[in-house]
């Protein structure tokens, strides 16, 4: 496969940082957008110039998202592989105790985000003739997290996305599909246990591989979907999760 250009949003860190990575390695080259422009920035340090770039950008701003496309088509090329990575973590909290402008944060920067992106990178895909896109979903939005309003029906609403767009967009030659992780060793995650709200024995019993991912783990598989591997595979939502989707017994 000859040297693509990959967009992956949140890719500061955690797992869009394993996947910019992971597809540096494979010969790629990636854009690195984030609304933290110092941690794209420090991948970009790491990984090189050379094959990466950092843009500082809000996923659920439509006018620096067209900004942020420019750029990088400028910089690099045309885009080969969008990866909508981006997102944020809800409280879990009581419906009477959440605030709708919370609710509204999670819901624009998981699924409006994923939306724009989507709407202006897949005409230049289309363009091109070919092209992927994966979707950043979750096992949240495989089954319903209670006290998380905004970001179980968020990443489902991802899932059904992915599933409209990529029987649009088959016919020109795009796949779209979306990885649905369980939980994974990030800093989302690592707050989400600092601050309480998960506790890991529990969460070790009801996965059965017993242990938690790594976002290398993720990244394999995000790579895998855009590689001509999976040629075949479009309008999937795979999870990724140890065995935790599966698992109905308790
Ligand atoms: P993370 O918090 O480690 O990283 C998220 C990155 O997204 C950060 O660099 C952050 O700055 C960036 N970001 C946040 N809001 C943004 C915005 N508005 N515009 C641009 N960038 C923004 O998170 P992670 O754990 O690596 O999660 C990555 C994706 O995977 C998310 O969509 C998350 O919902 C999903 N996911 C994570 C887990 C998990 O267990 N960690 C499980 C399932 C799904």
């Amino acid at each position: 496969m000859s040297q693509r250009t990959v967009i992956i949003t949140g890719g500061g860190t955690g797992i869009g940082r394993a996947t910019a990575e992971k597809f540096v390695e494979e010969g790629d080259r990636v854009a690195v957008v984030d609304v933290d422009g110092e941690a794209a920035r420090e991948v970009v340090a790491d990984l090189g110039e050379d094959v990466s770039m950092a843009v500082e950008a809000d996923v659920s701003d439509e006018a620096t998202t067209q900004n942020a496309l420019d750029e990088i088509c400028e910089h690099f090329t045309t885009p080969d592989v969008l990866v909508n990575n981006a997102g944020i973590a809800q409280k879990a909290r009581p419906l009477n105790q959440q605030t709708v402008s919370d609710w509204q944060r999670v819901i624009d920067v998981h699924l409006r985000g994923t939306y724009i992106w989507s709407r202006l990178v897949i005409p230049l895909l289309c363009e091109q003739g070919h092209g992927e896109v994966i979707n950043l979903s979750s096992i949240a939005g495989l089954n319903a997290f209670p006290y998380r309003t905004a970001y179980s029906p968020a990443k489902a609403a991802i899932n059904s996305l992915t599933k409209v767009l990529a029987i649009e967009f088959a016919p020109d030659g795009i796949s779209v599909n979306a990885v649905a992780p369980g939980y994974v060793q990030t800093e989302m995650v690592k707050n989400l246990i600092d601050n309480g709200e998960i506790d890991l024995e529990p969460l070790y019993e009801r996965t059965p591989i017993g242990e938690l991912a790594t976002p290398e783990q993720i990244a394999d598989v995000i790579t895998f979907l855009t590689s001509d591997k999976a040629s075949y595979i479009t309008g999937v939502v795979l999870p990724v999760d140890g065995g935790w989707s599966a698992y109905g017994y308790v």
